[in-house]
């Protein structure tokens, strides 16, 4: 399979973000720890999405707290204007705070200044429920919950019928699979139950989520062991998942970021370079340097 690897990129760290992010119901959400400290006005309007359009204007964010060791801002000064159904695609370092800047949009974490708009609606200033009702969430480590696979799927979208249960497994590419487990879609997983694989889990959040069919995506692409003919259902899965939806990608995959309308290159939490892929490679820069490194690597793969 074809990767965007980042020099002494890392892919293990990505397990908290999904744990966090996982919670675009309020249920689990309330369940973890993290943060207390948003400022939640239960009054305030439900976010109305319309053309899906996501600005980031002047964002800075710092993690605080003691363990902190250094006080320098993780996304610092971002700004982009994402139109709607269009993908943006995050690429860069570990550390360099992609997956911060993301989670900033699901109010993880209220940004310290500037501001983050969906079609024009500061997202401080809506309803936070209704906020992650319309952002989905998607990386490669699912979190099931002790329960069937039935009310894994139905996560999110309590009140799905059977008919559109399947059909959204049908569409990631899980339908298959489930139907082959012993109790079908009653099978017990989770904890106590039945154990997926990796690609497993990720096919079931990504059935999730066209349940849940939210407007805008959130997708991780990390990196995770699975064979070739997974990893092409899973790419057919994304692939439909991503359409017609404004997706924020942490992008490995070198297809995601090749056919990304924007990318933005992130180091030390600033946006270093942005443009079409093309655009990139024309400005010669860290992302072009980075492709020549990555096409040489790519040249020694038979087929390609
Ligand atoms: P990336 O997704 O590009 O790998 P992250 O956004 O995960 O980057 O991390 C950016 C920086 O923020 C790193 O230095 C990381 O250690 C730090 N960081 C991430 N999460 C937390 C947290 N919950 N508390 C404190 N620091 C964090």
């Amino acid at each position: 399979s074809q990767r965007f690897i980042w020099p002494l990129a890392q892919f293990g760290e990505l397990v908290n973000m999904y744990q966090q992010a996982v919670a675009s119901s309020e249920r689990i959400f309330g369940l973890m720890d993290e943060p207390g400290n948003l400022a939640q006005d239960e009054d305030a309007p439900d976010l109305v999405v319309d053309e899906g359009r996501v600005e980031y204007d002047g964002v800075r964010f710092t993690y605080e707290g003691d363990a902190a060791e250094v006080e320098d801002p993780v996304v610092d000064d971002v700004s982009f204007d994402l139109p709607g159904g269009d993908t943006l695609a995050l690429v860069g370092p570990t550390g360099a705070g992609k997956s911060t800047l993301l989670k900033l949009l699901l109010r993880f974490y209220d940004v310290d200044d500037g501001s983050i708009r969906v079609d024009g609606q500061d997202i401080a200033e809506v309803n936070l429920g209704s906020l992650r009702r319309h952002v989905g969430y998607v990386s490669q480590e699912t979190f099931l919950f002790a329960g069937t696979v039935a009310e894994n799927l139905r996560y999110g979208s309590f009140d799905a019928t059977e008919d559109e249960v399947v059909r959204a497994a049908k569409a990631a590419q899980a339908h298959e699979f489930i139907t082959d487990l012993d109790d079908g879609y009653d099978t017990e997983v989770g904890e106590r139950g039945v154990k997926l694989s990796g690609g497993q889990r990720q096919r079931v959040g990504i059935a999730r989520i066209l349940l849940q069919d939210p407007e805008l995506l959130i997708l991780d692409e990390a990196t995770s062991d699975v064979d070739t003919e997974t990893e092409m259902r899973i790419q057919e899965s994304l692939d439909r998942l991503t359409e017609n939806r404004t997706t924020l990608a942490i992008a490995h995959r070198l297809s995601t970021v090749k056919d990304a309308d924007t990318i933005l290159v992130v180091e030390d939490g600033r946006v270093v370079e942005r443009g079409s892929h093309d655009e990139l490679l024309a400005e010669d820069g860290l992302y072009a340097d980075l492709w020549g490194v990555q096409a040489g690597e790519l040249e020694t793969i038979p087929g390609l």
